[in-house]
């Protein structure tokens, strides 16, 4: 089966969070079993860019409304990453630095997917299976169905991956000029409370929807940004997938960003060395337990709640407990944080940034990680720091409460709670630190949870059994 995937993300080449892991891992595992994995992503000037060989693979013109551009189609020489990869470039308009954040992200985006339908239409053969990964690709499956150039790519199956609904790339409808002559009577099938909304679109035109869990799925029904009733609607063609692991990016033997490699056999040993490399750079103690939060510092995440949080658990225990935190996000929650780190010296850390070496120190060295989602789709912090032996703490809610079981349950492996509060973060923050006074249990829990299998090689099935029902 040969399967395209349309991404903003993809990790090495470019990644803000989980869509990125996804997106480079899912296709390579789909090759590994026998697949013709591809992926298809819009070029920016990232180091992954510059670092690596490309071929031209295609030139060709399009518009987006009155605008007429060129745009190049390049491959990666060398199938480094397990796929075939391949970027289009669109001069001055997503050869830029960040993946996201301009004024123009409509533009970038929309003309990426024309760009992107364009190519396929000169393709000798058709693939099987169009994946669309988020709302960046959503206008895709409307475009294959019903433009009138792309016609010859209407018996292509779509399928749609959201990762996350809170973002839909709404457009007011004055920007239907730049879709590429359309069916005009099937103007219901591009709007949602009218405005263009692209997530909306592909959940109506794709053949089938997926959610990156089975709880995020039921969840959206009740909670998705003013998309309820459409996935109340559309529930027939949705399912839940549980996202998987790169576990050959993510491996404490292997990975090559931690000091100290450790298995389930030494995993104390291991911890306990990066951990004391992490508290000597941080200027941290060794022998109190370590908390981090790794994240967006927005309120899906519940980052808001975690300074109030760290400070009331540092106050109430007299500094028994450490917190380092990585992320970046809204200025006011960034502020807070940094705010800390003078009169909170030696028991708290934070560092505002994407630094994707750090982070994996950092579930290699923490004893807890600290998960208090408002919004969690799946979630992939909390499977990396399961099998980095590290426990999470997360609140119930999409992908955590399919993940992570509580103690106090038959064979439970982590902490969870209910409200995204600081009551209840610091409720089960000192449950956490009960059980890092026992070691035993906690040896116990570590072994356990490193043992779990996650990886994409268990998932990689479910989402062929998705395309041959299509094909
Ligand atoms: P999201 O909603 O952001 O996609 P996920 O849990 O699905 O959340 O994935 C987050 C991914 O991004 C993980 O690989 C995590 O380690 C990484 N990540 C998030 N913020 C940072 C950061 N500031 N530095 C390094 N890695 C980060």
């Amino acid at each position: 089966m040969e399967i395209i995937h349309l991404s903003a993300e993809c990790y090495p080449v470019a990644k803000a969070g989980g869509l990125g892991d996804v997106v480079g891992a899912l296709p390579k595992y789909q090759c590994k079993a026998g697949h013709i994995a591809k992926v298809v992503m819009p070029m920016y000037r990232t180091k992954f860019l510059y670092d690596n060989e490309w071929t031209v693979d295609f030139k060709g013109n399009t518009n987006l409304g009155n605008w007429f551009f060129d745009y190049t189609v390049i491959k990666e020489k060398t199938n480094k990453l397990g796929f075939d990869l391949y970027l289009i470039d669109i001069n001055g308009l997503l050869d830029r630095h960040k993946i996201y954040g301009y004024d123009d992200d409509s533009e970038r985006f929309t003309a990426f997917q024309i760009a992107f339908v364009n190519w396929l239409t000169h393709w000798e053969h058709r693939p099987d299976i169009i994946h669309c990964h988020d709302y960046h690709t959503g206008l895709i499956p409307f475009m294959m169905q019903y433009c009138y150039d792309y016609n010859n790519l209407r018996q292509i199956p779509t399928v749609l991956t959201i990762h996350n609904a809170q973002y839909q790339g709404w457009m007011g409808w004055d920007k239907s000029k730049y879709i590429p002559r359309w069916d005009l009577w099937k103007r219901g099938m591009l709007d949602w409370n009218d405005t263009i909304n692209p997530l909306a679109s592909a959940i109506k035109c794709a053949a089938k929807v997926t959610t990156v869990s089975w709880s995020y799925m039921q969840e959206l029904r009740h909670h998705s940004n003013g998309l309820e009733k459409l996935f109340e609607y559309e529930q027939g063609k949705c399912v839940g997938i549980l996202n998987g692991i790169d576990n050959e990016v993510w491996d404490p033997e292997t990975d090559r960003y931690i000091q100290h490699h450790y298995g389930v056999k030494n995993a104390d040993k291991g911890k306990a060395q990066n951990k004391a490399l992490l508290c000597e750079r941080f200027g941290l103690d060794p022998e109190k337990p370590l908390f981090i939060f790794i994240g967006r510092m927005v309120g899906e995440k519940a980052a808001d709640i975690l300074p109030a949080a760290i400070r009331r658990a540092i106050d109430q225990t007299g500094g028994q407990a450490s917190f380092l935190v990585l992320g970046s996000g809204e200025t006011q929650v960034e502020w807070e944080f940094q705010q800390m780190v003078v009169p909170y010296a030696g028991v708290y850390q934070a560092v505002i940034g994407y630094d994707e070496a750090l982070s994996h120190q950092m579930y290699a060295g923490a004893d807890f990680l600290l998960m208090p989602s408002r919004v969690e789709p799946c979630g992939l912090n909390q499977m990396y720091s399961l099998r980095y032996g590290t426990v999470p703490i997360v609140r119930s809610t999409g992908g955590l409460q399919d993940t992570v079981v509580d103690m106090g349950d038959p064979d439970g492996f982590g902490i969870r709670f209910n409200h995204a509060s600081v009551e209840d973060l610091v409720y089960s923050m000192n449950r956490a630190m009960e059980l890092y006074r026992d070691k035993t249990h906690l040896q116990w829990m570590r072994k356990y949870m490193m043992e779990i299998d996650h990886s994409w090689e268990a998932t990689v099935d479910e989402y062929i059994h998705v395309y041959k029902s299509l094909i």
